[in-house]
């Protein structure tokens, strides 16, 4: 059935199977979302969305944004979805660029990407919209369509003013010297990035497990890397956050809860880094976390102190699932671990 993609106004394929809406759009990609989702979805996001899923694309499989668990079986049970790889929105506002400048980097990443060759005609009619972060709105009393071009002149102008690219004809445009420079140096910034950032507690107890997950990640390819094998004092903390913004991904383990690691991973979240979060399967099925010492007390005047401490400790104990809503590895030895961790990544960062 021909359609128009609700993110970007594109002509595209869309099949409507089961509540589910599938879009072949030319910029989007294939993506789908429930009914309901279509409804719920606010302008924003979908802007949002638009661009991601075109910075995004893939070679094949699609895109299914929205809850995942809801609609597993359901997904599995179509025949003509497959390969599908869950959006979640949290995903895509920890991608979008926070600040303009955020946006001409990707932009012109984008461009290097769809160059062929030195000087090659990008003709970008067609996702213009996705590929320089237009809003799709409209202030009231202003004509249709107004907001939209004020938008495409100020971007247009700026890569112009900064010698990034000339725009020949309507719709295509050209890299030029100074943007191929300013590629360069961001290229240089995050191909070295191999590294995988391991949050987790270190000491001696949690050995067996840094060690199957250092080869979980050797083994797809990537470099693990752990804070305490490269710096040695603690307290340089601007050198952690650097490597944490310099790294591919990050892998928190909370088997063993540790503040720090939790701190390590709502940072990278914050600059849309993906997150493996990793739990050992006794302790993600332990309803229990009470503190061993709570039978020992006899002392009344002990006794409150002691629960208060109590609390805290089965406070602390407890190892936050709901980050982000991210599904949980949950290994059961360390052989499950280093095997699940390396199909994960794979599945995941495919190309390191
Ligand atoms: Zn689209």
């Amino acid at each position: 059935m021909n359609g128009t993609c609700i993110l970007c106004g594109n002509k595209s394929e869309i099949i409507a199977e089961y509540g589910f809406m599938i879009t072949q759009c030319p910029a989007c990609g294939r993506w789908i979302m429930s009914d309901r989702g279509f409804n719920i979805l606010s302008l924003e996001q979908k802007d949002k969305c638009k661009s991601y899923l075109f910075y995004h694309k893939r070679e094949k499989g699609d895109y299914f944004i929205g809850e995942e668990n809801k609609y597993k079986d359901y997904i599995s049970s179509i025949k003509s979805i497959t390969d599908t790889k869950h959006l979640s929105l949290d995903t895509i506002n920890a991608w979008y660029p926070k600040t303009f400048v955020d946006k001409v980097d990707l932009i012109l990443l984008k461009l290097a990407e769809l160059s062929n060759f030195d000087g090659d005609l990008v003709n970008y009619a067609n996702f213009g919209d996705n590929l320089f972060f237009i809003k799709s709105i409209k202030s009231s009393n202003i004509k249709e369509g107004y907001d939209i071009k004020v938008q495409y002149r100020y971007i247009i102008n700026f890569l112009s003013k900064n010698k990034f690219c000339s725009f020949v004809d309507s719709g295509f445009l050209q890299l030029l010297p100074d943007a191929y420079e300013k590629i360069y140096e961001l290229q240089k910034n995050q191909s070295n990035n191999k590294n995988v950032f391991v949050s987790m507690a270190f000491n001696p107890d949690t050995k067996d497990t840094r060690e199957a997950i250092r080869q979980g990640i050797i083994s797809a390819g990537y470099s693990p890397e752990f804070i305490d094998e490269i710096i040695h004092n603690h307290q340089i903390i601007p050198e952690m956050l650097r490597l944490i913004g310099e790294s591919k991904f990050l892998i928190l383990e909370i088997t063993e809860p540790n503040f720090g690691a939790y701190y390590e991973a709502g940072y990278a979240a914050g600059l849309g880094k993906e997150i493996i979060v990793c739990c050992k399967e006794l302790v993600f099925n332990q309803k229990d976390f009470s503190c061993p010492n709570l039978k020992e007390i006899k002392e009344d005047s002990q006794e409150d102190i002691e629960k208060n401490g109590c609390k805290i400790y089965a406070k602390a104990m407890r190892p936050h699932f709901d980050i982000a809503q991210k599904q949980i590895l949950v290994w059961s030895d360390y052989d499950d671990l280093t095997k699940k961790l390396t199909e994960w990544i794979k599945y995941l960062f495919p190309t390191p």
